[in-house]
């Protein structure tokens, strides 16, 4: 057989592939989206489980017409324009794959309204159309996209999908995540006409914690420390629960990177090593930790769901993890703000 060229509709739906596991994976991706817009509110609404619809409300700064049918086009982004962006990138997305790729597997329509215009825009996408025609919409300022009928074009990943209850119950946590990693942000998720989750923007110190106790539970709160390190350009801050309070399951831990929760061998490591000799043997630590730094140490171009990173100072992190970390539990009292320079 000759070589040749597939079809542009068939590279998305390959990209889909990575990028589109199941509806939750694109509430993920559209929610970072609208973190990236600088949105402040963000209104998840789902029909069955994600498979019939998918509709992300956001108020941040939207799209400009002309850009439309660009955001839908593969490789196009607002958010890097080099290599040396690519190598410091701040934002959540960077490839320019997420709204191309879904498009490609579902119906997706985009209505956007930047702040000062007229009235909003939207376009419709099915996968196979390219030339976009925008239609003019009285959407507010911000955001919205609508997905629906996931998989309604490939019939064999749509085979995949689980119950409407499980598919939701994957939105559910994905948004619990997204939700940890802004509290500035206020969400609202709905399942079928009802409201599940509602979370205001977050003003104070007490209200952060109540976030954390809605999703983790009264009971982490109750028993973890509020940790703050700083040290050599790194920070480490959040909840680390005491090593009475552990689980049997790796189910409540939830590391963020410059706001991306992210799995990684060499952070999971050095807080293994720091609960070591003061955790039961078979049980899992629970904690939520912000680790911050400068974006040029650490690439998170490592993988298309962007979950995995790669510390360019693997040791000097490792390190400043395991001794932040070891000192909070040496000096375990709860209730207690444990902070210092390492
Ligand atoms: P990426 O996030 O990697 O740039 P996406 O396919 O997710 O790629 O989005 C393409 C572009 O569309 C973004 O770069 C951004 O300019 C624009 N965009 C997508 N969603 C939003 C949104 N909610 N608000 C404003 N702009 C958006
Ligand atoms: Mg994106």
């Amino acid at each position: 057989m000759r070589i040749q060229l597939l079809p542009a509709q068939l590279i998305n739906q390959i990209a889909a592939g990575e990028v589109v596991e199941r509806p939750s994976s694109i509430v993920k991706e559209l929610v970072e989206n609208s973190f990236d817009a600088g949105a402040n509110q963000i209104v998840i609404e789902i029909e069955q489980g994600g498979t019939r619809l998918i509709k992300i409300r956001d108020n941040g700064c939207g799209i400009d017409k002309d850009d439309l049918s660009l955001a839908l086009s593969r490789h196009a982004t607002s958010k890097i324009a080099s290599l040396q962006d690519l190598e410091q990138v701040a934002s959540m997305g960077f490839r320019g794959e997420a709204l191309p790729s879904i498009s490609s597997v579902a119906r997706l329509t985009l209505i956007s309204r930047i702040v000062n215009a007229d009235c909003a825009w939207r376009v419709c996408a099915d996968g196979s159309e390219r030339d976009f025609n925008p239609q003019p919409d009285p959407h507010p300022q911000g955001t919205t996209v609508d997905v629906r009928d996931l998989f309604y074009n490939t019939p064999a990943r749509r085979k995949f999908l689980k119950a409407e209850k499980t598919e939701f119950s994957h939105i559910e946590t994905v948004v619990q995540r997204l939700a940890l990693s802004r509290f500035n942000v206020g969400f609202s998720l709905i399942h079928n006409q009802k409201e599940i989750l509602t979370l205001k923007p977050v003003l104070s110190d007490a209200e952060q914690e109540q976030r954390i106790a809605g999703i983790c539970g009264s009971a982490f709160i109750d028993n973890a420390i509020k940790i703050d390190f700083e040290s050599a350009g790194l920070r480490l801050n959040g909840w680390v629960g005491l090593p009475t309070f552990s689980r049997s399951q790796q189910d409540m831990q939830f590391f963020y990177v410059n706001g991306r929760l992210i799995r990684d061998k060499l952070v999971s490591h050095a807080i293994k090593q720091a609960y070591h000799d003061v955790l039961f043997h078979g049980r899992h630590s629970v904690f939520v930790l912000y680790l911050t730094l400068d974006c040029a140490l650490v690439d998170v171009n490592a993988h298309p769901a962007k979950t995995e990173v790669r510390f360019r100072e693997g040791r000097l992190v490792h390190d400043f993890l395991f001794s932040a970390l070891h000192r909070s539990l040496a000096n375990v009292r709860p209730g207690k703000t444990i902070e210092s320079s390492i």
